[in-house]
């Protein structure tokens, strides 16, 4: 580390003063000493405090880019920051200037600007820009009125939230929120479309890590983003597919073939049809959505709604999508090639699912199967409107969302009862929240601290299956905890059905002969570099296929990353430097967002209910279970978020993506 200085959390502190060379406890500098490879940071700026790393740097200079950028993100609402912002950005300018320097007035004017936009600030914007330039003024006023020459040679600045930084597609969730508290549902969807086309989808689907990291959970529960972002595309009274007026297909540019249409693959497409690509989507089911359509029952996501928000959007903006055609039997990465594709996709996902470890798991057992095949038979069936009925009683081993998915639909196609089995307590189910409670709900029954033995079976059926209970030597909430059999506890769940739901693989049966690509992680996925290029030239591979089954939004996030790279590939240019992950990384391993800054809502409410069937009026058929939210519970829920944006700054000694990593 260089000799710096700084203000952090409240604490300054120098390494040029013997007296303040003691590091604030809660700032992690060696996570912002290097921004890109060995391009050292001159100076950081945040939420919390300012570095300079180098003391060369004009300090009066960083704090005016700084503002800025806060400058141009004050979206105006209220007066101390929209007015303040430009105010003291101004006086930093003039005060950096060559010949310029401010008068004492100024810069008690400046102090007082900043103390009004802390206290008295709608948003994050106004309350924490001021942090910086407060602890400069109050504890490096020398550094902070010097005339240094020397100006660092790159910068790079972020406005992002908590929310933000959690969501894999780094969607502007405040930016959108904001749109439905001003009854703007068109501008709200428009936020969401420059990510990905399945907004509608997404907000019913969504996992929704952005909640988990919501600041509102510290007062009465996070904001309902999911459903906010299932609003603002329902309330368009159409299908985002209508708001791309159908074109031709791009003659210019080299065509792309993206081989399966889910989340990744669709979102691929997307932007690089959205960048004047000509690309084919090539698909083996008869419709689009992968796992989206066959996993997910349509109770949580009708299928219509998922391929408007597909299919629909890919052949409006001249793509192609051509449906039942096998990759590994109909066509090759070869064939393609040679029909003049010049670059490809695989987002073939992780779409066979995972048996139980039996000795009949390759055998054809009456009753027992992975919940992927059962999901896809049961969707195959609603959407021939020929629903399946099962007799008997049905068993789902694991507890994941799969297993929710599994057990809920079970519910819906037989008379039976139906239970879960899993290893470990419900705290530590790995399923969302609401999906176990909604299971619960529709009378699904559990057994926990359970693992399952033995398929009973008679004349080729299953009739039942074999558990034993389990205790747990440690900390029953921790997953690393060992779990032992509890002596003489085995029984037996009679049933007429047992279906595994404990995991994903990728169909690696797929890649055969010249198709071959390296794969990584026990043989489960393709492997893939940064860039997501595969072990062959110009292949690319991204979403579950290239990480494991992962969500929705993952995939998403992994296909429009793809598309940015394939562009690059194709124009023969350098995988560019990924400032915005890098960002990221930094947030995170700082742990930037782990502050115990304290919350100021605009508003004191609780997160609004979800209104949906009841489950008497559910367990009999797939209608849609969440009914969305209505106008007003909307915008009361929207007016629950505190926008809690950060500023953040780094300047680089040296331009930024151009040192050896
Ligand atoms: S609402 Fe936030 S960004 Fe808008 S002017 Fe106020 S503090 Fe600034
Ligand atoms: S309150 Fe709003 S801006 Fe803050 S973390 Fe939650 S959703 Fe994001």
């Amino acid at each position: 580390m260089k000799t710096c200085y700084g203000f952090w959390d409240g604490e300054p502190f120098d390494l040029r003063n013997a007296s303040l060379e003691e590091l604030p406890a809660t700032l992690n500098i060696e996570e912002l000493e290097f921004f890109d490879g060995s391009n050292p940071v001159d100076a950081f700026v945040s939420h919390r405090g300012f570095i300079i790393f180098n003391p060369e740097v004009s300090l009066i200079k960083v704090l005016r880019d700084y503002w800025e950028k806060a400058s141009e993100n004050s979206c105006g609402k209220c007066t101390p920051c929209r007015n303040g912002t430009a105010l003291v950005y101004d006086l930093l300018k003039k005060a950096s200037g060559d010949k310029h320097s401010l008068s004492e007035k100024d810069w008690k004017l400046i102090e007082e600007v900043c103390t009004l936009m802390v206290e008295s600030s709608f948003c994050g914007v106004g309350q924490t820009v001021p942090v910086s330039l407060i602890g400069a003024l109050k504890f490096f006023p020398e550094d902070l009125k010097k005339n240094v020459a020397y100006t660092s040679a790159d910068q790079y600045s972020v406005v992002t939230a908590p929310c933000i930084e959690a969501c894999p597609a780094k969607v502007n969730i405040p930016r959108y929120i904001d749109y439905i508290k001003e009854s703007r549902s068109d501008l709200a969807t428009g936020v969401l479309l420059r990510n990905y086309p399945l907004v509608g989808s997404c907000g019913r689907v969504c996992v929704h890590f952005c909640e988990s990291a919501c600041r509102r959970r510290k007062l009465e529960g996070p904001v309902d983003i999911k459903n906010l972002k299932r609003y603002a595309a329902d309330s368009l009274g159409e299908s985002v597919d209508h708001l791309f007026k159908p074109r031709r297909s791009p003659q210019n540019k080299p065509k792309v073939a993206v081989i399966g249409a889910g989340g990744a693959g669709i979102t691929c497409a997307y932007h690089l049809l959205l960048a004047g690509y000509p690309v084919d989507i090539i698909e083996s089911k008869d419709r689009a959505g992968g796992m989206a359509l066959t996993g997910i029952p349509q109770y949580r996501l009708p299928k219509d709604l998922l391929s408007s928000e597909t299919s629909k959007v890919i052949e409006n903006l001249g793509g192609r999508v051509l449906f039942e055609r096998e990759f590994g039997k109909d066509f090759s990465i070869d064939d393609l090639f040679s029909d003049g594709y010049k670059a490809i996709f695989l987002g073939v996902g992780c779409a066979k699912g995972t048996k139980l470890g039996f000795p009949e798991d390759e055998g054809k057992i009456v009753g027992y199967t992975d919940g992927i095949d059962f999901l896809r038979q049961v969707e195959k069936s609603v959407s021939k409107e020929r629903p399946l009925h099962y007799e008997g009683d049905t068993v789902i081993v694991g507890c994941g969302n799969v297993a929710m998915d599994c057990c809920r639909t079970a519910v819906r196609i037989s008379s039976g009862k139906v239970s879960v089995v899993y290893r470990r307590t419900e705290q530590l189910s790995p399923a969302d929240p609401v999906e176990l409670h909604e299971a619960h709900q529709e009378g699904v029954s559990f057994h926990w601290l359970t693992a399952q033995k033995q398929l009973v079976i008679e004349n080729g059926k299953v009739t039942g299956l074999l558990c034993c209970k389990l205790k747990v030597e440690g900390d029953p909430n921790s997953r690393k905890s060992k779990l032992t059999e509890i002596e003489g506890s085995e029984f037996v769940i009679p049933c007429s059905r047992v279906i595994a739901a404990i995991g994903q693989k990728l169909e690696k049966e797929l890649f055969v002969g010249a198709d071959k690509l390296e794969l990584g992680k026990r043989d489960s996925i393709i492997a893939v570099n940064e860039n997501l290029e595969t072990s062959r030239k110009g292949v690319f591979a991204g979403g579950d296929c290239a990480v494991g089954p992962r969500s929705l939004i993952e995939a998403m996030a992994q296909g429009e990353k793809a598309a940015q790279r394939i562009q690059e590939y194709l124009e023969g240019e350098k995988f560019s430097f990924d400032k915005r992950q890098r960002v990221s990384d930094m947030i995170k391993s700082a742990g930037l967002f782990d502050d115990a800054a304290e919350c100021k809502p605009v508003i004191s409410t609780s997160r609004t209910v979800i209104p949906e069937l009841e489950p008497l009026n559910r367990t009999d058929n797939f209608e849609e279970v969440e009914l969305g939210l209505t106008d007003d519970q909307a915008k009361e829920e929207a007016e629950r978020c505190m926008r809690c944006y950060r500023v953040l700054l780094v300047e680089t000694a040296n331009p930024i993506g151009k040192t050896a990593k």
